[in-house]
């Protein structure tokens, strides 16, 4: 029984999914707890997603630690994550790129956003100016902020939408889920990208209006 947010860091470095001090010390930092509705504190710590309501959930612990060491996001960087829902990993990437760094989170259900919102107030990150949460459809450009260094997505589509590729810099990763599989893709050049794929794994569809 995984009893506290500890344990559950405990448990996702044990099984191999996190490894690097950065992103596990944000793991102890940000309370998995303060992301769940009321009625699903008790299981705040088990492997699975919550449902959050609308249809969305907050994603699974292990698919978070594992898309967050593929992305290995680091101190001052300027991250685009789209798909808040509860803020949780919002939250973790704040925690990570600290008081020089920025995320600029996207959701496009106007609920979801005040949940985010209210979830990772309890962290002062947003009054910091760490954290800005845009309400919309993140498959879309928001100009104002880009380029990016990192771009994630917890929502899954057919292909990796144009607009996150032109809005990340050159030498930036975008990581990503692709039907049922994990994508990382590398910016080699201005219209060059690698690719590696993971296979998998289980998302809730990116929804472009
Ligand atoms: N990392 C979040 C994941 C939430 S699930 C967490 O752990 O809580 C994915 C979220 O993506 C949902 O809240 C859903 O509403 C949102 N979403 C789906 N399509 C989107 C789009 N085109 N733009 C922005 N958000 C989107």
């Amino acid at each position: 029984m995984v009893l506290n947010n500890e344990n559950l860091v405990e448990n996702l470095i044990k099984d191999g999914y996190l490894k690097t001090a950065l992103i596990i010390n944000a793991f102890k930092a940000v309370d998995r707890k303060d992301f769940v509705r009321d009625e699903d504190k008790e299981h705040a710590y088990v492997n699975y997603p919550l449902a959050i309501g609308f249809g969305q959930t907050i994603s699974q612990p292990l698919t978070v630690a594992f898309m967050l060491e593929l992305l290995s996001p680091k101190l001052g960087e300027k991250i685009l994550d789209i798909g808040a829902g509860s803020g949780w990993q919002t939250a973790l990437l704040a925690q990570i790129v600290g008081e020089q760094g920025k995320v600029i989170a996207i959701e496009r259900i106007p609920e979801l956003k005040i949940f985010a919102e209210k979830n990772i107030g309890k962290y002062g990150f947003i009054e910091k100016g760490i954290v800005k949460i845009i309400e919309g459809d993140g498959s879309k450009s928001y100009e104002l902020d880009a380029p990016f260094d990192k771009i994630i997505a917890a929502a899954t589509s057919k292909e990796i939408p144009d607009a996150w590729k032109k809005q990340l810099k050159i030498g930036g990763f975008i990581v990503a889920p692709v039907n049922q599989s994990i994508y990382v893709l590398g910016k080699t050049g201005p219209e060059e990208f690698s690719k590696k794929q993971y296979f998998g794994f289980s998302f809730v569809p990116l929804v472009t209006d």
